[in-house]
């Protein structure tokens, strides 16, 4: 088994009842023997990226102790996607959850299939902010701590008084 690594996940739900569809995807991640959630981001409300005829995201990053390979980790979260009936009908349209990876450790993968850091991480303030709630100083992939590079007075985030877990 590979060493533990601390991990960063960005959840995100626009679809039927988005709290209840996050905390179901912690939960599950929750229930993983190679996962332990070390901390949850408050839950933001974003507005969409891509086409706006869409409702808002709710938004959160979690931080994960990791007892497995990214490649696992990836599995992971695609299985909790599809446990959850994803459903999404069109690329950067609506979908009841998706989760991203967007940091394992310092780790770089740069695979067809997985690309880690995320690479668009760092245009995504629906990502950093959440991110420097919970880890204001990690150092991102541009030498920037979360906390600088998080914009908190983005007018297109709003965080909420949702408790998830
Ligand atoms: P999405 O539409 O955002 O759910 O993208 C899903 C696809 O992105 C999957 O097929 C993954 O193989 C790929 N992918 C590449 N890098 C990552 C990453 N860091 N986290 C999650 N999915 C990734």
């Amino acid at each position: 088994m590979a060493d533990a690594t601390t991990c960063y996940l960005s959840l995100g739900s626009n679809l039927g009842d988005r709290a209840a569809n996050l905390a179901d995807a912690l939960r599950r991640l929750r229930n993983h023997p190679q996962l332990q959630i070390l901390n949850v981001s408050s839950v933001y409300q974003t507005a969409p990226v891509g086409p706006q005829d869409q409702p808002d995201f709710y938004n959160i990053v979690a931080q994960v102790e990791a007892n497995c390979t990214v490649k696992e980790l990836l599995e992971i979260a695609q299985q909790v996607e599809q446990e959850m009936g994803r459903v999404r009908e069109e690329h950067w349209g609506p979908r009841n959850i998706d989760i991203d990876i967007l940091l394992y450790g310092t780790e770089t993968i740069d695979t067809p299939e997985l690309q880690v850091p995320h690479p668009q991480m760092m245009q995504r303030q629906f990502v950093l902010v959440p991110l420097a709630e919970i880890a204001p100083d990690l150092i991102l992939p541009n030498g920037q701590t979360a906390a600088d590079a998080a914009l908190p007075d983005d007018p297109t985030i709003q965080c909420l008084d949702i408790q998830l877990w």
